[in-house]
């Protein structure tokens, strides 16, 4: 049975999408078997693992709208080795469309069902909003996975978010649990960085992951080759740290 694991963050640009396709891609180091569901319009994901989201024949969402399967949509991610089910600008009018379905927040978890003996982990990038479509992912997951940067401001927005989990559990789904806050785009010489950090750890515990992810620019430049930061440039500081995040979860998942 797969694991099922949103990263979620309704803040804009805090590095849901990096997280989601290099994570994916460290797994895949790994040997694990990764499916990257591209929850987000923008399809970013989908792009930074190097499918065209301008050419496709279907996508997520035909999926929620129950005109084409999870085996139909998914691609591949050659660069990455893992799976791929991709999105693009059309998904923006499924929030609208779905609100007639019946159980609509259970669209994408029915859907995922088909394909769940072939995947060891399902990553969700999700968009940057407590929407209809995160509620999909939060309904489908087993946890989620909150990255954050280390700055002033990280922690507003954090209990909006984490009473939007509590209320899926309570409601939805009782699989739902926080995996962990993963610090990322983390620069050690500033001292703001070290202080939140050291709060996020004194207020989390061990709900923050020991992994931290550092800013580092090869990360950033991946995406424009369709190419994942790991796969890119392996030696960098950040691609190793997201295989090192990628072996952080392979070892969660057991105590799972
Ligand atoms: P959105 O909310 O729009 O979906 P997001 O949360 O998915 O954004 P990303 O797209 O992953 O965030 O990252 C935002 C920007 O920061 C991107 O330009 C990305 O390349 C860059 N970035 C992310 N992580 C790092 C990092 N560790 N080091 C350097 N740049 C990074
Ligand atoms: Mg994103």
């Amino acid at each position: 049975m797969a694991k099922i694991f949103c990263v979620a963050n309704q803040k804009g640009g805090v590095g849901k999408t990096t997280t989601s396709v290099n994570l994916a891609a460290g797994l895949a180091k790994l040997d694990q078997r990764v499916l990257l569901v591209d929850l987000d319009p923008q399809g970013n994901a989908t792009m930074g693992a190097g499918i065209n989201k301008a050419g496709l024949k279907s996508s997520i969402y035909e999926v929620l709208l129950g005109e084409a399967d999870v085996n139909t949509a998914r691609m591949r991610s050659e660069a990455g080795r893992f799976d791929v089910l991709p999105s693009n600008r059309e998904l923006a009018g499924a929030e609208v469309e779905m609100v007639q379905l019946e159980q609509r927040e259970r669209r994408l978890k029915d859907a995922l069902a088909a394909v769940d003996s072939e995947y060891d982990f399902v990553l969700i990038d999700c968009p940057p909003a407590l929407s209809m479509l995160t509620l999909n992912g939060l309904c489908a997951a087993h946890g989620v996975i909150i990255p954050m940067q280390c700055e002033y401001y990280a922690l507003e927005g954090l209990s909006d978010l984490v009473n939007t989990i509590k209320k899926v559990h309570a409601n939805l789904n009782t699989d739902l649990k926080i995996i962990g806050l993963l610090r990322v785009m983390f620069d050690p010489r500033m001292t703001l960085s070290q202080q939140v950090s050291a709060q996020l750890e004194e207020h989390f515990g061990d709900k923050v992951f020991k992994t931290i992810i550092p800013r580092n620019v090869r990360l950033a430049e991946a995406p424009s080759y369709g190419i994942p930061g790991v796969v890119f440039d392996p030696a960098s500081k950040g691609a190793q740290a997201y295989i090192a995040f990628g072996a952080e979860m392979v070892k969660r998942i057991k105590t799972m």
